[in-house]
């Protein structure tokens, strides 16, 4: 891995992980993993979140208890297969922020996909694209929207500055396991 490119909130900041990746402060606190392709918050380590090659425009990196809550805020949710929320602590740190953006104030409502559903488009793409300087290579969006819903969608991300990449979502009968919406 390139670690050039990855950009990691760290401290307060965002900031290029090859800058701070020997920094002791930064060596000493957990790291978290936002990929931007789903919405999904999770470990580093975490084995969907590194399924197929990841690169910088994938994953947006955060440190400590301070990084975790800004990949909250800035609309991530918990990844269903690492389950981040069960590290120690996880409520107590975000929960603040959690019942201020979506009015839910228990652990497992924010953690409940029926109540907080996969959906990439709650993520403050104007903000994150334009920390992350370039778009994932796919955008994985919920079944079954409208041609309008998949076109405003688009129009949010070449309005941040990009290329439209794939839009579609998870279909494991699709060619590469992915039905892509035609906008
Ligand atoms: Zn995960």
């Amino acid at each position: 891995m390139k670690l050039k490119n990855y950009v990691v909130f760290h401290d307060g900041e965002y900031k290029k992980l090859s800058k701070v990746f020997s920094e002791k402060s930064f060596r000493s606190l957990p790291l978290w993993s936002g990929r931007i392709s789903t919405g999904l918050l999770g470990l580093p380590n975490c084995i969907a979140g590194n399924r197929g090659t990841k690169n910088y425009q994938e994953i947006l990196l955060a440190s400590g208890d301070d990084g975790l809550r800004k990949l909250v805020d800035l609309g991530f949710i918990s990844c269903p297969v690492c389950k981040p929320e069960e590290t120690e602590n996880f409520w107590q740190d975000v929960k603040e922020n959690v019942g201020g953006k979506y009015g839910l104030f228990s652990l497992a409502n924010f953690v409940d996909k029926n109540v907080l559903g996969f959906d990439v488009r709650r993520l403050n793409f104007e903000e994150i694209l334009s920390v992350v300087d370039a778009v994932p290579g796919r955008f994985y969006l919920p079944r079954d929207l409208s041609n309008q819903e998949v076109k405003q969608f688009a129009e949010r991300i070449e309005s941040s500055g990009f290329a439209v990449p794939s839009l579609g979502y998870y279909d494991k009968t699709a060619e590469g396991n992915f039905f892509r919406y035609s906008v």
